[in-house]
C-alpha cells in the first residue's frame, strides 16, 4: 500500500497562529509542485477553517487546533456544530453580525473542490479540504 506523505501539527488556537498555519501548509505542499494560484486557494481555505476554530470552537478559551496535510484537515476539540447544513449556508453566522459575514464555508467551497465537515456538539469539529492538483488550469 502506498502511503501518502503526511504531516500533522497541533498548535494553540491563537490568532497569531493563523499565519503560522498558512505558512506551514505552504511549506509542506510545495513538494506537490502546485501552481501559485492553487497554493493561494488552499492557504485561503485553511485560514478560514483555522479562524473558525479560534472564533467559534473556543469562544472563551484557547484550545488546540490540529492541521494535517497532504490530506488537509483542520480539527478542534471545541463546542462543535449542532446543524452542519445550516452552518454551511452562505451568510449564516452565530457570531457577532458586525464582525462576521457568515461566508467562511462559502469561501472554502469556492476555493476547494470539496469541503467535508464532521462535528459532534461538545466534542469538536473536523473540516476536510480537498483540491485536485493535477488539473492545471
Ligand atoms: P465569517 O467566516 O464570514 O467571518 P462565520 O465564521 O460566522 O463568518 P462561517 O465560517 O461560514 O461563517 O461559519 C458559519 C458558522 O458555522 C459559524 O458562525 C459557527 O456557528 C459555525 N462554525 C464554523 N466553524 C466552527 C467550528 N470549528 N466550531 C464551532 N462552530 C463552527
Ligand atoms: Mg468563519
Amino acid at each position: 500500500m502506498k502511503m501518502l506523505n503526511q504531516v500533522k501539527i497541533t498548535f494553540a488556537g491563537r490568532s497569531v497562529n493563523e499565519g503560522f498555519a498558512r505558512a506551514a501548509l505552504a511549506a509542506f505542499l510545495v513538494q506537490l509542485d502546485p501552481t501559485v494560484p492553487q497554493l493561494a486557494d488552499m492557504k485561503t481555505a485553511v485560514s478560514e477553517a483555522v479562524t473558525n476554530c479560534i472564533v467559534h470552537a473556543y469562544p472563551d478559551k484557547i484550545g488546540p487546533i490540529t492541521m494535517t496535510a497532504v490530506r488537509i484537515t483542520i480539527t478542534d476539540r471545541g463546542v462543535g456544530i449542532p446543524d452542519i447544513a445550516k452552518a454551511m449556508e452562505p451568510m449564516f453566522t452565530t457570531g457577532d453580525a458586525e464582525e462576521r459575514a457568515g461566508l467562511g464555508f462559502a469561501v472554502m467551497q469556492s476555493f476547494m473542490d470539496k469541503v467535508k465537515v464532521s462535528s459532534t456538539p461538545g466534542r469538536g469539529t473536523r473540516v476536510t479540504l480537498t483540491k485536485r492538483l493535477d488539473a492545471r488550469a
